[in-house]
C-alpha cells in the first residue's frame, strides 16, 4: 500500500467522496496495518495464489492482497464505494472489482472466474450479519479452496473452533469441523476498525478437508442426529434420540448408541464430531 493506513485517512477518503459508513452492511473499516498483516500471514498466500475477497470496503485489506499475490476479485454490495475503491485501488493491476450481493452471486461461476482451474484463497472481514450464509456457501464450494480466513465476530469464532464439552460447543461447531479444520490465530479488539463495532472480533483460519475427515454414506442423517443431540443439550443422548425428529423408539435407541460404542447416558455435547460419525454410520 502506498500509504499506511490510518483513521484519519479512512475519514479523509470518506469524506472527499461523501459516503458514510452505513450500518446495514456491516460497514467497519480496518483501520490497522498490523492487522491487516495477521490476517494476510494467516491466509499463507503464495505469490502465484489467487483470491477472493467479500467486501473490500475501502480496499485495505484488498491492497495488501493484491501486494502478496498473483489476482485478488473482490465483491462489493455498496455500489457508493465504487470512486473509493477505485481511488485507493488505482495502482492495484491485479484486482478486479465485482459490485454486487455476495450471496446472490452463482458462487461456483465466481469462484471460476476468481480462482481458475486452481483452487484459491477467501480473506475476508465479513460482515457480522451474514457470517453464517457465507460459510455455508464457502463449504458448499470447498474443493475449489485451499484456505479461507475471515475476521469475525469472536463468539462466532470461538464457537465455530470450540471443543467437545465446552459451553461453545454447538451444532455449528460440528457443521464446520465437519467440512473444514478451525483455528483461532488472534483476536482483534474494536478499536482497529472505524466505526468500532459493538463486540470483539477474531481471526478465523478453515482449511476445508476432502472429502471430509469423517467419511460418511449420508451427510443429510449426519446432521440431522448433530440438531437432535444439541436442540436437547441437557437431556442425555438416549432421551434425545428416541422419540422427536429421529423416530427410533427407546430399545433402538439404545441398541444403535451400543452399537456405535457410545454410552447412552452421555449427552450430544460431550460427542466429538468423529463420534457424531460413528453414530450416523451405526
Ligand atoms: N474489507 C474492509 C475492511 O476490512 O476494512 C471492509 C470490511 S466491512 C466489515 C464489510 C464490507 O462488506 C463492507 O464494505 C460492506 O459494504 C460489504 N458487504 C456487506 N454485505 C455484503 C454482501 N452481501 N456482499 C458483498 N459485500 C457486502
Amino acid at each position: 500500500m502506498s500509504e499506511p493506513l490510518s483513521a484519519s485517512r479512512a475519514r479523509a477518503l470518506l469524506e472527499a467522496h461523501g459516503v458514510r459508513p452505513r450500518k446495514r452492511w456491516g460497514q467497519n473499516f480496518l483501520i490497522d496495518r498490523n492487522v491487516l498483516e495477521k490476517i494476510v500471514q494467516t491466509a499463507g498466500l503464495l505469490p502465484e495464489d489467487r483470491a477472493l475477497e467479500i467486501g473490500p470496503g475501502l480496499g485495505a485489506l484488498t491492497a495488501l492482497l493484491a501486494e502478496r499475490c498473483a489476482h485478488v476479485t473482490a465483491v462489493e454490495i455498496d455500489r457508493l464505494l465504487e470512486p473509493v475503491l477505485r481511488q485507493t485501488l488505482a495502482d492495484c493491476r491485479n484486482v478486479s472489482l465485482i459490485f454486487a450481493d455476495f450471496l446472490e452471486l452463482s458462487l461456483p461461476t465466481l469462484l471460476s472466474e476468481a480462482f481458475g482451474d486452481s483452487p484459491g484463497v477467501v480473506v475476508a472481514n465479513i460482515p457480522y450479519y451474514i457470517t453464517t450464509p457465507i460459510l455455508e456457501r464457502l463449504f458448499e464450494n470447498k474443493a475449489r479452496i485451499r484456505q479461507i480466513v475471515l475476521l469475525v465476530q469472536q463468539e462466532f469464532a470461538e464457537r465455530v473452533a470450540a471443543t467437545p464439552g465446552s459451553k461453545e460447543y454447538s451444532a455449528l461447531t460440528v457443521f464446520a469441523q465437519y467440512h473444514a479444520r478451525a483455528e483461532i490465530t488472534g483476536r482483534v479488539s474494536r478499536s482497529v476498525f472505524l466505526p468500532p463495532p459493538e463486540v470483539s472480533s477474531a481471526i478465523l483460519r478453515l482449511s476445508p478437508v476432502l472429502p471430509g475427515t469423517l467419511a460418511l454414506r449420508d451427510e443429510a442423517r449426519f446432521f440431522q442426529i448433530v440438531r437432535a443431540a444439541f436442540g436437547q443439550r441437557r437431556k442425555t443422548l438416549l432421551n434425545a434420540l428416541a422419540g422427536g425428529q429421529i423416530g427410533l423408539d427407546r430399545a433402538e435407541a439404545e441398541a444403535l448408541l451400543r452399537r456405535a460404542g457410545i454410552s447412552p447416558e452421555r449427552r450430544g455435547e460431550t460427542l466429538s464430531p468423529e463420534e457424531f460419525a460413528r453414530l450416523s454410520e451405526a
